[in-house]
Parts: structure tokens; sequence; C-alpha cells
């Protein structure tokens, strides 16, 4: 394999057969393919997209880099859910205790924040203690015991994935529909699991900016799912303003405990309920979406879906006690409405690399995350505002980097005459 070949095979356009990516891929894990010539690759692929052959033959590729999980002797249900990258989207970690609780399994591989949009895993690896990075043993084990779990990749499960990921968020190259499909399938049929409902995100604050895309996205993914027999749904979902009211690491686990504790914002409580009534529909085990959300809505009002949350934590070693260590910012900042009016989200892309600069994702691969960093939305589009009302608040443990993301801010919302309404799902 010459990979300045293949490179520029993808750079003209043209198709590329199996042999020739799987060997580009092989190449790269093994390092014989450089970091210069993968993100060439993924730069290529980002304008050129590629033909459902290719993306199959990536996607299979992928799969087979690590090992796989396979639950197809489980008496239970085994499910996940993903969404395309968004703010504020906790979704997952309200999710796999109330499916558990169900009695469905969720093997949930998860990843780091990507680009401008949050990461599961740098939200759980705020509680400290938290395991993230199990051997696959450990991880059935885990499954087989409590019901989820939620890792990363790694070299073992899904290492292409692992590598290209961190890459893509280097170079730029993550709005691209072969390799998002590719990137989170992957993860998903190593779970070995039986169906997904993925939540294909809208909008300003994520990758997919039109309908258009995101559609398209959501034939591939469901077209990629049947081909590995895996039943899948779809919910689209806004992404023009964060989900509820806070966006960061620590403070996103605390707003999820909230949510479990029954005092979940209505547009996070909203969509959780939709993806868990489709799952629910799924593992046959409610007859349509009314008895699916009634039963997700006890769950939450007899406290069993935070007992279930404590379980999946304590069971990954996390100690849920001592996550106050990482809610107590050094600083914090206020952004207040000049005018009177109602308050409107414009940029959330530009809120969620405000977002990064205070610490709550990776500018360069050595960045760390700052567990304490976040913003609290103090307002929403549509809400009601007085002059000089505060309508973000911001906090981290960066001085320098709070007043950066300070100045970003002001750019992401407007003060309009009347009110905005935003349609959660699209
Ligand atoms: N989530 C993933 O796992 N991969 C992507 O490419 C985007 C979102």
């Amino acid at each position: 394999m010459i990979p300045a070949e293949i490179i520029s095979k993808k750079r003209e356009g043209q198709q590329l057969d199996k042999i020739d990516i799987k060997n580009f891929i092989h190449g790269y894990l093994l390092g014989d393919v450089t970091r210069a010539q993968m993100s060439a690759f993924l730069m290529a692929v980002y304008f050129n997209g590629m033909k459902l052959e290719e993306t199959l033959s990536l996607l299979e590729i992928m799969v087979n880099s690590g090992s796989k999980l396979n639950f197809e002797h489980s008496k239970n249900y085994v499910a996940d859910k993903h969404s395309t990258g968004g703010i504020g989207d906790k979704i997952s970690l309200i999710l796999a205790p109330l499916m558990v609780a169900c009695g469905i399994k969720m093997p949930m591989i998860a990843g780091r924040s990507l680009g401008f949009t949050g990461g599961t895993i740098d939200k759980l690896e705020a509680i400290p203690g938290i395991n993230t990075s199990p051997s696959l043993n450990t991880f059935r084990g885990w499954i087989n015991k409590v019901g989820a779990g939620i890792i990363s990749q790694s070299k073992e499960i899904c290492p292409a994935d692992h590598k290209i990921y961190a890459l893509r968020n280097e170079t730029g190259t993550i709005p691209s529909l072969p390799l998002i499909c590719s990137s989170i399938l992957s993860k998903k049929i190593a779970e070995g699991i039986h169906g997904i409902v993925l939540d294909i995100k809208i909008g300003t604050g994520t990758f997919m900016k039109t309908k258009k895309d995101a559609y398209e996205l959501g034939q591939l993914m469901k077209q990629v799912g049947l081909t590995y027999g895996i039943k899948v749904d779809i919910v689209y979902t806004n992404m023009n303003q964060p989900l509820g009211r806070f966006a960061g690491i620590a403070c996103e686990v605390d707003e999820t405990i909230e949510c479990l504790k029954g005092n979940g914002p209505d547009d996070l409580m909203q969509i959780t309920y939709e993806i868990g009534s489709k799952l629910l529909i799924q593992a046959n085990l409610a007859i349509d979406k009314n008895s699916a959300i009634n039963k997700l809505k006890k769950l939450i009002e007899s406290k069993i879906a935070l007992k279930s949350f404590e379980l999946i934590i304590r069971n990954q070693n996390g100690n849920l006690d001592d996550l106050h260590i990482n809610l107590n910012p050094k600083y914090e900042k206020f952004l207040v409405a000049e005018k009177s009016g109602f308050f409107h989200f414009v940029d959330t892309e530009k809120l969620g690399w405000a977002l990064v600069e205070l610490g709550c994702g990776y500018r360069t691969p050595s960045d760390s995350i700052d567990y304490s960093s976040g913003i609290e939305f103090i307002k929403k589009t549509g809400e009601k505002v007085k002059t000089n009302e505060p309508v973000m608040r911001i906090f981290n443990s960066n001085p320098k980097r709070i007043e950066s993301a300070f100045k970003m801010l002001k750019r992401t919302f407007q003060i309009k005459k009347s009110p905005s309404k935003i349609k959660l799902f699209l």
C-alpha cells in the first residue's frame, strides 16, 4: 500500500476499494500511516464524501479493529442511545439508569468532547474514582451484574474510532456524514446491541446545521443499522439552544441527579422520555408511547431510577459523595441583558467554543479538562428579561480563560422585542 496514492484517489473524489480502506486504517493503527497522512485522508473524505459501499467498508473495518461484545443469548433486550453531538446534552446519563430499571441492558461506549460539543466520558470523569476504561471482560461483567456501564473507546474496544476520533477533533474533520456514521455505529455494533435510538441534533449547536443533512445522516445510519440486524429509531431534535439549564462538566452530572430526583428541566426530560419510550417499545416492554412515558415517570417519582444511577456509578468505582469537589469553581462571572425584552440564543456553536475555552473541551490534544467549568443558563430562548438582569453564569478555575470565554459569549445571544418559540422535535 502507498498511503499517498489512497489519499490522492479520495482527493480526486474516486471511490476506494475495501482493501484500500482496510490497509489505510490498519496502517494507521500500526503506525505505518502517519498522523499527517490520516489527517489528509480525513479532509479528503470531508470534502468528497463516501459512497454507501465505502462507508460500509470503513465501518466494518472499524468494528473489527477491536474486540466485540455478544449478547445473542441474553434474556434481556440490549440497547443503547447515541447523540450526534450537542451542548448540555446529558441524556445518556439520565437514560441509562431508567432503562436498567426497566430491565434493558445498556452497554454504552461513549466519547469525549468533540469540537464544540460536550462528551459523556469527560462529564462522567468529574465523578472522583470513576473507571471509564475497563478491560472488555470487566465491562461485560458490569453489564451482567448491574445492567449498564458507560465507557470510552480504547485500544481493546473500537481502537480505530479511539484514534481517529481524537484526530478528527484536532483537524476540523468532524462534520462528515460517513465519518460520523462510522464513528457512532462502529461503537454501537461492537457493543453487540439489539437496538438503538439515535438522537440526531439539528441547529447552530451541532454538526448538522440543516434538516437536509440531518435527514441524510439519519437515512444512512438506519440503512447501516439494518445491514447489521440492529433496530434503529431516530429522533431529530433542536440544538439551536443548549439542553437543560447547565452545560459543562461536573455541573452536568449534578443536573443529571436533579433530573433523576424529579427536578429536571422540561426540554431535557421530554427528549429523555421520547428516546426512552422508543427503546421500551423496541424491547416490547411497552405497547405505546403514553404507557412507556408513564412507566418512566413513575421510575423517577419513586426514586428507583436515581438508585439505579447510584448503583451504576458505584459499580464503576465512582464516588458521588465527592462530586462536590468538582462543583466548586474558583471563578464565576455573569453576563447580563443590556436591555429588557426576550432572551434569544443566536449562535450555539460559538457558545460551545466558549465552553471549550472555559475548560470543558480540548483546544489541543494535550489540554486537560477543568471539571469545575461550565455555564448556567439563567435565561433561555423566549424567556422575559429585564435590563441588567443576569442571563448566564459562567464558572471555572482559570482566571484567563474565564475572561476570554466571557468575551466570546457576548455574541451568542440577543434580546428581542418579542419571544421566539423553540420547537423541540424537528
Ligand atoms: N459522536 C461520535 O461518537 N462520533 C461522531 O463522529 C460524532 C458524535
